[in-house]
Formats: structure tokens, C-alpha cells, sequence
């Protein structure tokens, strides 16, 4: 891509990065977004490097001078502009597609319904203790484009995907697709689970037989979406052949009728059979390519603490531990985290609902909490579906429920925040609900 008119949608992080990186390679860039809400610092960045844009707008006009149009991951599809310029036949391709054209480095990308960030930080860190120079970059919040930016000092690209972005690309081929798996999400952005599936698929697309793809074996439809896909396949989570399973506290290699213990998860900072899914996922996908041994393999997998907002271990105050999963906004993920612990907890839960069906958790809470405390606008409407009345405690403002489970605790509890809620009733995404919880636990009562 040179000497080319592109236009980017989206003045956002994949956005003004692609362009100022697509603006160094020679291309001329236009940039446009349909928000008011103007950001300084992009502003100043784009400035900068002399990239003209509006905010506020599309100027149809203006876009259809464009050859090609790179997109970002919050315009959907159906979005008025995307089948615009799709009618009149422009090349539409994501950030990752655009800044994919000018990477002459081995790629490990990494998408799935959940784990993707805990896979993705978890390569970067085997990959790094053991020497080799990767950034983590992609849906992960710093973007590929910027990562290329500096791409002659990396050994590797680590790249978080989302279906968004794999639903626009072209010949982005990966050398190593992790597939952690695939639950129902995002079903207001796909006409039915399978147009889902088929986006996951995507990241497999122009993969050969000289690459690689880690496969979740457990996984019935991740199984059925990889049946004939062209790289050769590594798996987790299997039972027969070939790949790493776990059982009894050990993550195991097995190579087919021969067994041997691989990493004693008792040693391990993170817990939950999900977290070794997401481990054995990460090492058969750097195992893949690099030739890293497993005494470093191993040293860094005990030491990986997690990732922020994900069951991160908050302190232990008199005797009590406290634990911030604040990015459990589904129901899903809130049974995930306490399936992870074999004590009871204290749970605050609660949020804004996302039309979820909380009735699902009753058992679960019945078999794992001690107290449920029930917080934000979602609070009564979990209180009549989980239907617990006496472990239950509504507390609709959030420092107090804090506050109420520091009270309640007693030496050995554990304090779970794991909403199953969005966090918009009072802030503005997960992040900041556990940034504020940790700040409420570690202030004195
Ligand atoms: P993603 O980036 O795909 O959202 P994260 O690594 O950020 O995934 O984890 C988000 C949440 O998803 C976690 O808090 C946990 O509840 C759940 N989760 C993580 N890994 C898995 C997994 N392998 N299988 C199922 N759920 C998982």
C-alpha cells in the first residue's frame, strides 16, 4: 500500500494509529468520524503528522475519493456508511488487515469468545522471559498499527483479535490462530450464532500447512468450525491423541497413549479450570513456533499473576482476601469465577443488567457464597431471580456494599467483586468499578 487515497473510519486508538502509520508508508489519509466528542490528544497526534480529518461527520463525498477504506471495530456492517461505500465498490479492510500488509514478522494471533486478553498477555510473557521481544498489541488496547511503528526491534507480534476486526480482513495470515473458544456473544452484531462461528473461522482463512492453529478439544464448536481448515492442528483440553490436558492439579502432555505431568497448577498464581485452559492454550501456541524449554516455559507460568479486573488478588486484610473480578459482566463469567474458588465468599454482585437471566446462578451461589450482596440498579431484579433470601443483603450504593462485606468478613473469608453486571450505572466501564473497589478495600473501615 503506496500512493494509494485511504480513508479511516474511526478516530479512535486502531484509527489514528493506522493512519499515521499508513501516512509514513506514502499512502494520502482522510480520517473521519461520525462523533462529536472530539479527543485532544488524538487531535494533537494527527496534527502532528498533517493527516486531515472531521469529526462529526462523514463527508460522503469526500470518502468516495478514497481507493481504499479501513475501518475500525465499532462501525458494524449495517452501519449506513460501511454499506455506502461498500455499494460503490471500495476495498473495506480492518486496522489489523491494513497494518498486516507491512509486518515481515512471525504473528501469534489469538481470538475466542473468552480468555483472549489472558491468553494473549500470558504468550507475551513466556515469549519475553525467555528473551525474545514481542509487544502484546490488537484488541488488547495498544493498537497493531502502533506497534508497527517500531516494528524492526520485535522478534514476534502477539495480537489479540476480536470477530470485529476478522470480519474485514483480506490475506492476514497469522503463523500461529489460537482459538481459546466459542460461546454465544455479540449476537446483536451477527444475524445468528453460526454468522458468529463463521467470523471466528476467519482467523484460520489463509493459513497453510506450514502454520499453526491451537485448538480448544473440549470445545464442540470450535471443533465443528476447524474440521477442515489447512494448518496443522495442536490441541487443549484433549482426551485421546495428541496435547495437554488437565487433571487432578496437573496440567498433563500427552502423547497419545503416554502421559507425563507437565505444571503442578498448585504452584500457579491464577486459578480456575478456565485459567488452565488459557495457560495450555498459550504454551502449545508459543510451543509451536519457538523453541523455548520448558523449565522457562514453566518458570513463567507461575510466575504470571493474571490480568487486572480478571479474579486479580486484591490484599489480605486481617485474614480476610479480597479479589477484584470486575470484568465479569456476564453471567457467565460471574459462575466461571466462583466455580475457580473451593471456599465460600462473600459476593457483591450487581451492576447494570444486560438483559441477563440471573436465575441461572442460583445453585451455584446456594453451593459457594456465604453472603450475596446485591448492589447497583440490577440489585432487585437479581434478588427476585436468584431468590436467596437469607444469605441475600440489597445494597444499592456500592462503596457501602463494599464497606458491608469488610464488615461481614471473618478470619479465612474470601471477598469476591464479581458483578454479572455492566458497570454503566456508575461508571464508565469495568476498569474504573475495579479500580474503585480495590481503592474502598484497602481503605482502613
Ligand atoms: P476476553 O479478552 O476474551 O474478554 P479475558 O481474558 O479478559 O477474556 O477474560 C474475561 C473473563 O472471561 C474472565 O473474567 C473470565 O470470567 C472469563 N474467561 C477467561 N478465560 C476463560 C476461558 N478460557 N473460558 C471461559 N471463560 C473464560
Amino acid at each position: 500500500m503506496k500512493n494509494k487515497k485511504i480513508s479511516v473510519l474511526g478516530i479512535c486508538r486502531s484509527g489514528v494509529y493506522a493512519a499515521i502509520l499508513l501516512k509514513n508508508k506514502g499512502n494520502e489519509i482522510y480520517l473521519s468520524d461520525i462523533s462529536t466528542k472530539e479527543s485532544e490528544e488524538f487531535i494533537k497526534l494527527l496534527n502532528a503528522h498533517k493527516i486531515n480529518y472531521e469529526y462529526g461527520c462523514h463527508n460522503y463525498e469526500k470518502l468516495l475519493e478514497s481507493e481504499i477504506i479501513v475501518t475500525s471495530p465499532g462501525i458494524p456492517e449495517s452501519s449506513d456508511i460501511l454499506k455506502f461505500l461498500r455499494k460503490h465498490n471500495k476495498y473495506v479492510i480492518s486496522e489489523i488487515e491494513a497494518a498486516y500488509r507491512f509486518i515481515d514478522k512471525p504473528i501469534i494471533a489469538i481470538t475466542g469468545s473468552n480468555g483472549k486478553t489472558t491468553v494473549t498477555t500470558l504468550i507475551g510473557k513466556i515469549l519475553n522471559d525467555a528473551g525474545y521481544i514481542a509487544p502484546i498489541c490488537g484488541n488488547i488496547g495498544f493498537s497493531l498499527s502502533r506497534a508497527l511503528l517500531e516494528i524492526e526491534k520485535y522478534d514476534c507480534i502477539v495480537l489479540e483479535v476480536s470477530s470485529f476486526q476478522l470480519d474485514t480482513i483480506d490475506k492476514f495470515r497469522p503463523n500461529v490462530s489460537v482459538l481459546t473458544n466459542i460461546t454465544p456473544n455479540h449476537l446483536d452484531r451477527y444475524a445468528n450464532f453460526d454468522e458468529y462461528k463463521l467470523s471466528k473461522k476467519r482467523i484460520f482463512k489463509n493459513q497453510t500447512a506450514a502454520d499453526f492453529a491451537v485448538i480448544n478439544a473440549a470445545d464442540d464448536n470450535s471443533m465443528s468450525i476447524c474440521k477442515y481448515i489447512k494448518p496443522q492442528k495442536v490441541y487443549f483440553n484433549v482426551c485421546e491423541g495428541s496435547g495437554l490436558f488437565y487433571k487432578d492439579k496437573w496440567i498433563c502432555k500427552r502423547e497419545n497413549n503416554s502421559i507425563e505431568k507437565y505444571i503442578d497448577v498448585s504452584r500457579l498464581k491464577i486459578f480456575g479450570e478456565h485459567n488452565y485452559e488459557n495457560i495450555m492454550s498459550a504454551v502449545l501456541a508459543v510451543k509451536s513456533i519457538f523453541d523455548i524449554d520448558d523449565d522457562s516455559i514453566i518458570s513463567s507460568v507461575e510466575k504470571f499473576e493474571g490480568v487486572e479486573h480478571r479474579i486479580e488478588f486484591v490484599a489480605e486484610i486481617n485474614k480476610v482476601k479480597y479479589y477484584n473480578d470486575s470484568k465479569a459482566t456476564t453471567v457467565d463469567a460471574l459462575q466461571k469465577s466462583l466455580k475457580a474458588f473451593d471456599k465460600p465468599v462473600i459476593l457483591i454482585a450487581g451492576g447494570r443488567d444486560k438483559n441477563a437471566d440471573f436465575t441461572v446462578l442460583r445453585n451455584l451461589i446456594k453451593d459457594k457464597v456465604k453472603k450475596l450482596i446485591l448492589t447497583g440498579e440490577a440489585s432487585e431484579k437479581m434478588n427476585q431471580q436468584i431468590n436467596l433470601e437469607e444469605l441475600t443483603i440489597l445494597e444499592k450504593d456500592f462503596d457501602a456494599a463494599v464497606k458491608l462485606s469488610k464488615n461481614l468478613a471473618n478470619i479465612g473469608d474470601i471477598v469476591l467483586l464479581s458483578p454479572a453486571c455492566a458497570s454503566y450505572d456508575k461508571f464508565n466501564n469495568f476498569e474504573e468499578r475495579g479500580r474503585y473497589f480495590k481503592k474502598l478495600v484497602l481503605e482502613k473501615l
